[in-house]
C-alpha cells in the first residue's frame, strides 16, 4: 500500500493555447514548433491517430498531451488554428473541487488515497462511478448536512428511487458497522423506498451489517440493500471508463471535414505526421 499520501495532486485539469497555428498550410515547416518529447518528463511523445491529432506522453505516470487540428494541404482555404496543450493545476486532497475524471485516474493508481480526498470530491466520484455501473441512472446529489441519513438519492431510469449512503472512513482497514446499515434501512422504511446502497471506504462490513442487509421480516421482503466496500470501489475504478479516458477527452473538439477530397489529403498528411521523429 501507499504508506505516504501526497499532500497535493498535480493534475492535467486544464489546457491552454500553446501559440502554434497554421496559415495557408505549408508542409515544409509544419513540424517547426512541435515538441517531439514531453515537456514535463522528456519521454518521447506518441501520436494518436487522425483525424484528431494528439501527441501524448506514453509515460503512464505523466500523460501530458498536446492537441492540434490537422493542417490542410496547400491550395485549400486559409486556416488559423491554435494548438492546445495540457497544463497542470495543483490540487490539495482537501480540495472539494478535485476534478472527478482526473481524481479517478489518480485513485486507480493509488486506491488507498481515497480516504484522504475531500468528502464532496469523493461523493462526486462515487456518483459518477455509480452512473457508469448502474446503467442509465440519475443521481441527485443531496449531500449534507442534515441529510437524514442519505447522501445521494439515485433515481433509476425505471423510476425506482434508491437511497445511497456514502461513508468515507479514515481507516481502510476498518469495519463498517451495522449502525450505518440500520440507519439507512430506517430512512428507507420511513420513506417507503425499497432499494438502498451503502458505499464505504472501509474494507468490509460487519457480519451483523451483512445480516441486516437481507431483512428477515416479511414486511421488508421487497427491500434490497447493497453493500459496497473499498475493494468494490477499487474494482470500479479499475474498469471505469472515467478512470481510463484520456485527459484530452471532452476538452478538444473533434476534427470533422465534409469534403472527401480535402479529407483524403489531410489523411495523407496524417501519415506523414506519424513519421515525425522516427
Ligand atoms: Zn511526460
Amino acid at each position: 500500500m501507499n504508506s505516504k499520501t501526497p499532500e497535493e495532486l498535480h493534475l492535467y485539469s486544464d489546457f491552454q493555447n500553446c501559440g502554434m497555428y497554421w496559415k495557408s498550410y505549408d508542409h515544409t515547416d509544419v513540424t517547426a514548433d512541435i515538441p517531439s518529447h514531453c515537456i514535463y518528463c522528456e519521454a518521447k511523445l506518441a501520436i494518436k491517430d487522425e483525424p484528431d491529432w494528439v501527441l501524448f506522453c506514453p509515460n503512464s505516470g505523466c500523460g501530458w498531451w498536446m492537441h492540434f487540428p490537422p493542417p490542410k494541404p496547400a491550395g485549400f482555404r486559409t486556416i488559423e488554428h491554435h494548438a492546445k496543450w495540457a497544463i497542470i493545476k495543483k490540487f490539495s486532497f482537501n480540495d472539494k473541487d478535485l476534478p472527478t475524471a482526473e481524481l479517478a485516474k489518480y485513485l486507480k493508481q493509488n486506491p488507498h488515497s481515497m480516504v484522504n480526498t475531500h468528502f464532496s470530491a469523493f461523493e462526486k466520484l462515487v456518483c459518477s462511478l455509480m452512473k457508469e455501473f448502474y446503467g442509465p441512472t440519475e443521481f441527485i446529489h443531496v449531500g449534507r448536512p442534515k441529510d437524514g441519513g442519505k447522501d445521494l438519492i439515485g433515481v433509476f431510469n425505471d423510476k425506482i428511487t434508491t437511497f445511497v449512503e456514502v461513508k468515507k472512513r479514515e481507516n481502510i482497514f476498518s469495519c463498517e458497522s451495522v449502525r450505518t446499515v440500520r440507519n439507512l434501512l430506517g430512512v428507507m422504511t420511513h420513506e417507503g423506498v425499497e432499494k438502498g446502497i451503502v458505499v464505504t471506504t472501509a474494507d468490509r462490513f460487519s457480519k451483523e451489517a451483512h445480516s441486516l442487509s437481507v431483512p428477515k421480516e416479511e414486511s421488508l421482503a421487497n427491500y434490497n440493500l447493497e453493500l459496497i466496500s473499498f475493494k468494490d470501489i477499487k474494482s470500479w475504478l479499475n474498469i471505469s471508463r472515467v478512470s481510463s479516458s484520456p485527459s484530452w477527452e471532452g476538452v478538444i473538439e473533434p476534427y470533422y471535414c465534409e469534403d472527401e477530397y480535402e479529407r483524403d489529403h489531410v489523411f495523407v498528411r496524417a501519415e506523414r505526421w506519424k513519421q515525425i521523429g522516427t
